[in-house]
C-alpha cells in the first residue's frame, strides 16, 4: 500500500461562511483526491444538470458528504487527497455546524490548519473584521494545540489579483493571529482561486508578484508531527457498528501507541478483547500507529462499548476512569462568574460529559502561570486559574503532558465555547466499581 508508507497529516479547514472552503477542498480532493473518473464525471453532469456549473467543485464535496452520511463507510477516503509524498484528510467537512464541538473530538483532532479568507471586497471586512466566527474558531485551534496553518486568500479574481488588497489583508490578519499565539514562521499567506484554480497546485500566471508557495506546496511545507507510538495505547472512541457476518466495531483515532491484531485490549468499562482484526480506508491492517482513524473488531457486544469510552493495552497502563481532576482553565466566553459548583459539560477527546468545579484553587496569569491569587472567589473573562474538577459520569480523562488529546478540553455553554482547560493531575478512585 503506497498510501501507509506516506507521511499522513490531518487538516481541518476554518473560514467564514462562503469564504470558499467547499470549493477550495473539493478542488483540491477533486484533482488529487482518489475518486475515480467515472463518479467525477457523474457529479459534473449533475451539476450541470442542475445548472450549478459554478459550483462544481463545492458541489463535489457536497455529494461526497451526502454519500458519507447515507453509507456506514467508516472512515471515509473520499475526504482523502495525496500529494507526491504525503498523503491528506480533510477533518470536520466545511460548513459542519457545530465546528467547535467537532474539533475537541477525537475526529477533529488536527495537525494544521488552513484559513480561508475571502478577499473580495466587504467580505474580508465581513468575515473577519467584525466579531465573526472565524476568530474565535483560530483561538480555538491554537488553543488545542495547532500551531500550523496556512491562510489561504481566496477569490483573487474577484479583485483583479491585486497585491495591494492582498497585502492589507495579510497585514490585518497576521497582526491578529499573532495576538492569539501563533508565530509568525508558522503561518503562510498564499493568494489563490479555489474556484480557478490559481496557485492551488501551479504558480499562477494571474499572480506573478507572488513568489511564495502553491496551496499544494505549502502543505507539503507542513511539519508532520511526531507519532506518539512509543507510549501506552490511547484510543478514544467515536462510535460503534454492528456489522453483520463481522460482529462489534469500535471506531476511533489512535492517539497514542499501536493497535495490533491480536492485542488484548480494554477499555475503560473494565471489559476486554482480543482484537480481531482492524482496518482503516478500507483497507485491512496488522497495525495502526498514532494519527490514523481505525475500526476493530472485538468480541464484545456493541452496547458494552459507547462514544466516549477510551480503548487501551490491557497490559500497558489500561485506560481508568477519573474521580477528579485538576486543570489550568482559561475562561474565554462566560455570560458571569465561574464560580464554585458550576457544572457545564465538558467535551474532551470524544467524550461530553457534566462535570462540576469543585474547587477554585488558584488564579493565575494565563501565559506564565503566576500566582495571582489563591482560592479565587470566582473567574471571570479573561482569567485564568487551576481549578479541581468532579465529573458527574464515568470519564476517562489524562495529563496532557502525557496524553495531550485526552489531557485538554472545552467547556461549551449556552452554544459557546465558556473555557478551554487543560489538564496537570487526574486522581484516580481506588476501587473501580461498575
Ligand atoms: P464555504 O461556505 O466557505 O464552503 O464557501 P463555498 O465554497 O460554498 O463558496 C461560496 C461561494 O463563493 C460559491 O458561490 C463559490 O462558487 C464562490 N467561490 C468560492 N471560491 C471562489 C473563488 O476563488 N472565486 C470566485 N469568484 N468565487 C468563489
Amino acid at each position: 500500500m503506497e498510501r501507509k508508507e506516506k507521511d499522513h497529516l490531518n487538516l481541518v479547514v476554518i473560514g467564514h461562511v462562503d469564504s470558499g472552503k467547499s470549493t477550495t477542498t473539493g478542488h483540491l480532493i477533486y484533482k488529487l483526491g482518489g475518486i475515480d473518473e467515472r463518479t467525477l464525471a457523474k457529479l459534473e453532469e449533475k451539476a450541470l444538470e442542475l445548472n450549478k456549473a459554478s459550483f462544481k467543485y463545492a458541489f463535489v464535496l457536497d455529494n461526497l458528504k451526502a454519500e458519507q452520511e447515507r453509507g456506514i463507510t467508516i472512515n471515509c477516503a473520499l475526504r482523502q487527497f495525496d500529494t507526491p509524498s504525503r498523503s491528506y484528510t480533510i477533518i470536520d467537512a466545511p460548513g459542519h455546524k457545530d465546528f467547535i464541538k467537532n474539533m475537541i473530538t477525537g475526529t477533529s483532532q488536527a495537525d494544521a490548519a488552513v484559513l480561508i479568507i475571502a478577499a473580495k471586497k466587504g467580505e474580508f471586512e465581513d468575515g473577519f473584521s467584525r466579531e465573526g466566527s472565524t476568530k474565535d474558531h483560530a483561538l480555538l485551534a491554537y488553543t488545542m494545540g495547532i500551531k500550523q496553518a496556512i491562510v489561504a486568500i481566496n477569490k483573487m479574481d474577484t479583485i483583479d489579483y491585486d497585491e495591494e488588497r492582498f497585502n492589507e489583508i495579510v497585514e490585518n490578519v497576521s497582526d491578529h493571529l499573532g495576538k492569539i499565539g501563533y508565530k509568525k514562521g508558522n503561518v503562510k499567506y498564499i493568494p489563490i482561486s479555489g474556484f480557478d484554480g490559481d496557485n492551488m497546485m501551479e504558480q499562477s500566471e494571474n499572480l506573478p508578484w507572488f513568489k511564495g508557495p502553491t496551496l499544494t506546496e505549502a502543505l507539503d511545507e507542513f511539519k508532520v508531527p511526531k507519532r506518539p507510538i512509543k507510549k501506552p495505547l490511547r484510543i478514544p472512541i467515536q462510535d460503534v457498528y454492528k456489522i453483520a457476518g463481522i460482529g462489534t466495531v469500535p471506531v476511533g483515532r489512535v492517539e497514542t501507541g499501536v493497535l495490533k491484531r491480536g492485542m488484548e485490549v480494554q477499555f475503560t468499562t473494565g471489559a476486554t478483547s482480543e482484537v480481531k482484526s482492524l482496518e482503516a480506508h478500507h483497507n485491512k491492517l496488522e497495525e495502526a500507529e498514532p494519527g490514523l482513524n481505525v475500526g476493530f473488531n472485538v468480541r464484545l457486544e456493541a452496547k458494552e462499548i459507547k462514544a466516549g469510552h477510551v480503548c487501551g493495552d490491557a497490559k500497558n497502563d489500561p485506560p481508568k476512569n477519573a474521580e477528579s481532576f485538576i486543570a489550568q482553565v482559561i475562561v474565554m466566553n462566560h455570560p458571569g462568574h465561574i464560580k464554585a459548583g458550576y457544572q457545564p459539560v465538558l467535551d474532551i477527546h470524544t467524550a461530553h460529559v457534566a462535570t462540576k468545579f469543585k474547587t477554585l484553587l488558584s488564579k493565575n496569569e494565563a501565559r506564565t502561570g503566576k500566582l495571582i491569587e489563591e482560592a479565587p472567589k470566582f473567574l471571570k473573562n479573561g482569567e485564568s486559574g487551576i481549578v479541581e474538577l468532579v465529573p458527574t459520569k464515568p470519564l476517562c480523562v489524562e495529563e496532557f503532558s502525557k496524553y495531550a488529546a485526552l489531557g485538554r478540553f472545552v467547556i461549551r455553554d449556552m452554544k459557546r465555547t465558556v473555557a478551554v482547560g487543560v489538564i496537570q493531575e487526574v486522581i484516580h478512585k481506588k476501587e473501580t466499581k461498575k
